[in-house]
């Protein structure tokens, strides 16, 4: 198993080392370079060159046989949830929000964050359903060192019009959605979210838009943006399509999520905004075990997703990948489930390197860390990852990542031959 070959010492120390990389591929300029060497120093890289030597002292690692790469993002996790699947007890909403304490999802998030990174994900952004902010115990357990793990944003609680995203409790049962969602009416209902969500420690702010028959106005979503904006935070908005969809647009926010119904005109709309799209394409497996037992028909869903793909990749709208992948299973780890996806990209006739460039540095820029992460060049983290496939004919390759380096810790490596 995965955690069998992982090296994942969360107290490991940053050693300098000298990386010679075999194919060295940058998907930002989607250029690949033969036989390079990346110095790392101090949990950043240092130079890149052809002819680097080791300074004294320095760990020499191989990976001559390799194609070499910046860490992967994904933009849209929930790490401390397990959405049930088909085989939960009880509605999946009962298994969500009854069973499973904020104790329960803190720790979650913990093990999927060390196990997403030693998958190769050196960065995700949780947008929310994570209790009473266990998202945030996990980023900063991270940041402190106690647990290995990805650069994380986390969302909180997801701002949404009354009754979160749970339409049809019943009455008597309460706001039983409180634990998960805050509900905001009104722009200055909005405004005072996004300022108790920031005070709970959430790094990104998202809206649910159209959960319900009712959605945001315009106004309303543009001050959301606002607010955050003035924190220095950006603003995702879970949004299917239709007018919400165009609010959402109108009022400036930094990411549509899902975006499933999203129209031609849409699509325009938001390459003309410079919005990014995070559009959760599932593989037609991920979309039966999320929405088999809630009536949705999985093929026809993933079959709309892949023409929507296609749609925005020909109109030029900015993507980052980001997959909402939420199941916990006994036979695959969520990063499978997550790889999987970018199969589906390739599936819709993406390029790979285009892939790339979605799953790295436009994870990054959507993350506000393009200047420290994304890519690997002089002066920016040391978040590298190795395969030993080429993922640029075959995104796939990722899905057997075999070196991690994070931060200048080296995570995993099951590969490298290592001398001193
Ligand atoms: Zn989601």
């Amino acid at each position: 198993m995965l955690w069998g070959v992982a090296v994942l010492a969360a107290t490991c120390v940053a050693q300098d080392a000298l990386i010679h990389a075999g194919h060295l591929i940058d998907p930002g300029s989607n250029t690949v370079a033969q036989h390079q060497s990346i110095l790392v120093r101090a949990g950043k890289i240092a130079a890149i060159g052809e002819n680097l030597r080791a300074p004294a002292g320095v760990q020499v690692i191989e990976l001559s046989d390799s194609w070499v790469l910046p860490g992967l993002g994904d933009a849209h996790q929930h790490i401390t949830m397990d959405f049930p699947s088909a085989s939960a007890k009880g509605s999946v909403w009962e298994g969500l929000r009854l069973n499973q304490s904020t104790a329960e999802r803190t720790l979650r998030g913990i093990r999927n964050a060390g196990a997403l990174l030693v998958a190769g994900f050196t960065m995700i952004r949780d947008v929310g359903n994570a209790a009473e902010y266990a998202d945030t115990e996990v980023r900063r357990a991270i940041e402190r060192g106690w647990f290995p793990g990805p650069t994380m944003l986390n969302a909180g609680k997801i701002i949404t019009p009354f009754g979160g995203q749970d339409p049809g409790t019943a009455p008597e049962r309460g706001r039983w959605w409180h634990d998960e969602y805050i509900d905001a009416d009104t722009a200055e209902q909005i405004r005072a979210a996004v300022r108790r969500n920031i005070y709970y420690g959430a790094t990104v702010i998202k809206l649910a838009a159209d959960s319900n028959a009712y959605h945001f106005s315009e106004e309303q979503v543009r001050a959301a943006v606002d607010e955050a904006h003035r924190a220095g935070l950006t603003v995702a908005v879970h949004v299917y399509g239709g007018e919400a969809a165009r609010n959402v647009i109108l009022g400036g926010v930094d990411s549509v999520e899902h975006g499933y119904e999203l129209t031609d005109e849409l699509l325009d709309l938001m390459k003309q905004k410079g919005t990014y799209m995070v559009a959760t394409e599932m593989s037609a497996q991920n979309a039966m075990m999320l929405f088999g037992d809630i009536g949705m028909d999985a093929k026809t869903f993933h079959e709309r997703s892949l023409q929507r793909l296609q749609r925005a990749y020909r109109h030029g709208v900015k993507m980052a990948f980001g997959t909402d992948a939420s199941l916990d299973l006994t036979d695959s780890t969520r990063a499978n489930q997550i790889l999987q996806q970018a199969e589906t990209w390739q599936e819709a006739g993406l390029p790979p390197q285009f892939i790339l460039k979605c799953m790295t540095v436009n994870v990054a820029d959507l993350m506000g860390v393009r200047k420290s992460r994304g890519a690997i060049r002089a002066g920016l983290a040391a978040d590298i990852i190795a395969t030993a496939a080429n993922p640029l004919e075959n995104i796939a390759a990722l899905q057997k990542v075999n070196f991690v380096m994070k931060d200048g810790k080296v995570v995993r490596d099951s590969r490298a031959t290592v001398r001193h």
